[in-house]
């Protein structure tokens, strides 16, 4: 039996360099990438080809891949750890990019990519990396945990931000950006989203962020760009939230359902409630529920058990579409 699945991972494992090889052309690519060591022994494409191999395989780190027995033939061919980690610290980031533009531009030719509800939707967030409870380097953040015991930690962390064409089946990352030390999410999403418009100017045409990103300066850059922007509306963006709450009283919602659950949408245009950002945005708010017959606290009858609504806001041109 585990015999069987070595063979069936190590012929599934075949299967995707040729693929990728085939269509991508992914190795003659990345052969382009290079660093900055000085009378490099094993050529950067080689570390390269180990990095792409421990996300083909799932692993989880470095130190893991070169744990993996299923592929001992390779492990030979696999540099140490130690290694690639401190060729990766100088590789040309450039480089690597543009191997994602390359991958992207023949995935897209390909029509393997798909557009969202007819419109190319990039996402963009923020993410952790790894934690550790010792400094490595110069880009790590710092934070004070508490154990369960209540003794304080300082513990060392890498954040990012990511922006990825989302599709429905696939999604693609087309870039990601540093956190640094001492600065906010919004500062690094705004060299992102920035380098991503040059990039990939015309990849996609809306942007979407979660409350964060309900910012003038996030909205106009994007604006700037010729994007749509769409963020999560939330109480702390008090005046236009309460306007939309108060314009949701006012009319009359759109209705509809979808399996079990029902929906009640709004849409609202606003100008003016919204400081430092003049133009008009559409607020979507929703709501919606799903009836499940729960007993009532006096356990003698039966209540609906309601979802919390949601707000979203969009530039006032935005494509949204009365049912999402
Ligand atoms: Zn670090």
């Amino acid at each position: 039996m585990k015999i069987l699945r070595k063979r069936k991972i190590k012929r599934l494992f075949r299967k995707l360099i040729r693929y990728s090889n085939k269509i991508f052309d992914l190795f003659t690519a990345v052969a382009s990438i290079t660093d900055k060591r000085i009378k490099a022994q094993i050529p950067t494409v080689k570390i390269v080809a180990a990095m792409i191999i421990m996300y083909f395989t799932n692993q989880g780190s470095l130190n893991s891949l070169s744990q993996e027995i299923a592929f001992k033939k390779l492990k030979a061919d696999i540099p140490s750890v130690s290694t690639i980690a401190r060729t990766a610290d100088t590789m040309d980031l450039e480089e690597i990019r543009a191997v994602g533009l390359a991958i992207y531009k023949k995935a897209r030719a390909k029509k393997m990519l798909k557009p969202c509800y007819g419109m190319w939707v990039g996402v963009v967030d923020g993410h952790e990396q790894i934690t550790s409870a010792y400094c490595k380097c110069k880009y790590c953040k710092k934070r004070i945990v508490t154990r369960k015991d209540g003794v304080k930690d300082t513990q060392y962390y890498h954040e990012f931000t990511a922006f990825i064409l989302a599709g429905p089946k696939i999604s693609y990352t087309l870039d990601i950006e540093p956190i640094l030390p001492g600065e906010g999410e919004i500062t690094s999403a705004y060299r992102l989203i920035e380098r991503v418009c040059k990039n990939y100017p015309k990849a996609f045409s809306v942007v979407i962020g979660d409350g964060l990103y309900l910012k003038e300066t996030v909205f106009n850059l994007l604006e700037k760009h010729h994007k749509y922007a769409i963020a999560v509306l939330k109480e702390e963006r008090r005046q236009l939230f309460e306007e939309a709450n108060r314009l949701s009283l006012l009319s009359k919602p759109e209705t509809y359902r979808k399996k079990k659950t029902y929906y009640r949408v709004w849409e609202h245009s606003i100008k003016g409630c919204w400081d430092g950002y003049g133009k008009g945005v559409r607020v979507i708010a929703a709501e919606e529920a799903t009836p499940k017959r729960v007993h009532s606290k006096d356990g003698k009858s039966f209540e609906d058990r309601l979802k919390q609504g949601k707000l979203d806001v969009g530039h006032k041109s935005t494509p949204f579409r009365r049912s999402l």
